[in-house]
């Protein structure tokens, strides 16, 4: 089979040189192993945490080993008692096009519910991501106005539509106007500011947030967030979900002192990782799959098709190249 492996650690941006196409031999099946044929592969902006070996919150990605994520195969051949020919399932698995798997690492997924794909975007951990982040940590209250920055991703594009289902007033950030449009006429947010097209995203967030704001879901931190955070209400909440713009930066930037705007407004700003609610994902999906059903939730992803893509499409994530999840077909 072909794998994908990661040859050096990206200083900076990643770039072909990162990765290598090999062939290696498949093992063969042990006693509650399955064979697998992938289908679907999730690119996803942690996988770039990964590949630096800085201390981090996960393991970071071994250099000469496939890169792995979240991704939906079929079972080709099985010794598991839990899985027969012809089942799809999700697991975190090698960029690889087949792998021999442990059939304790993997869950059945019913291709009749919902599309497989969905599992890696709104019914998987970015979905999570926008419940949680949003629920538990932005505590959005009804008429409150919320900022999103990457708005248009796979997380930033459930977080909007759940903030509306709240009763809030909802602007999202986001890179083209087409992402803008995609927004505010399909996804039902109040306004959007295309950060890449402003000179003056201070002013332009006045404009779409005249009473202030209360809730800032930050996908990308950088100035975008500096920009925000200067016009945050008193007693307004941050979560952090993300900070994209600096995840490929090779000294720390420095921004403005934001202490004492938190202070005297009293901000609460919280970092989470989506793990940390582990315990009560089961809950999150239930309420996610319902809203999907009743059509309070659209789902937007962006398709990449073919195994060789698949860098592509994972260094596409850091040019806006996606609406909503960013997945690859194989
Ligand atoms: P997205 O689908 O949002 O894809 C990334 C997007 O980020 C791009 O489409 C691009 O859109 C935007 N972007 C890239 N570079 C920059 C930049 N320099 N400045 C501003 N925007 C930029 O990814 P996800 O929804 O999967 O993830 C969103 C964020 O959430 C990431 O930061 C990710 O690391 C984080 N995350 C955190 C989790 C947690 O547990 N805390 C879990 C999952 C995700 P545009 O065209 O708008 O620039």
């Amino acid at each position: 089979t072909r794998q994908i492996i990661f040859k050096e650690r990206p200083k900076g941006m990643p770039d072909d040189s990162t990765f290598s196409f090999e062939k290696t031999e498949l093992s063969d099946l042990k006693d509650g192993q399955v064979l697998l044929k992938a289908t679907w592969f999730s690119v996803d902006p942690y996988m770039r945490g990964k590949m630096s070996d800085a201390k981090s919150y996960t393991e970071p990605f071994e250099v000469g080993k496939p890169l792995n994520g979240g991704a939906i195969a079929v079972v080709e051949k099985s010794k598991s008692e839990n899985f027969k020919e012809g089942d799809t399932v999700f697991g975190m698995l090698d960029w690889a096009e087949y792998q021999v798997a442990d059939d304790k690492t993997l869950r059945k997924i019913d291709p009749e519910i919902a599309p497989p794909s969905y599992n890696l975007g709104i019914l998987g951990m970015p979905g999570l991501t926008a419940y949680f982040g949003l629920m538990k940590i932005g505590e959005p209250k009804e008429g409150d106005t919320v900022v999103i920055s990457g708005a248009a991703g796979a997380v930033g594009s459930v977080v909007g539509q759940i903030a509306k289902i709240q009763g809030c007033r909802v602007v999202g950030i986001a890179g083209s106007d087409e992402k803008i449009d995609m927004l505010t006429n399909d996804f039902g947010f109040d306004a959007g500011i295309n950060y890449k097209a402003t000179d003056d995203i201070k002013n332009d967030l006045q404009e779409a947030c005249p009473n202030g704001i209360d809730v800032y879901f930050d996908n990308v931190g950088g100035e975008i967030s500096d920009a925000v955070t200067m016009q945050l209400n008193d007693f307004a909440r941050v979560s952090l979900c993300g900070q994209i713009a600096l995840y490929n930066a090779t000294s720390m930037p420095t921004g403005p002192r934001i202490q004492p705007i938190l202070l005297t407004r009293r901000v609460k700003m919280q970092g989470f990782i989506i793990s940390d609610f582990q315990s009560e994902f089961g809950e999150g999906i239930k309420k996610i799959a319902s809203w999907l059903q009743q059509g309070k939730l659209k789902y937007e992803e962006t398709v990449v098709e073919g195994f060789d893509n698949i860098p592509k499409a994972f260094l596409g994530l850091f040019s806006g190249e996606n609406k909503g999840k960013m997945v690859v077909k194989v």
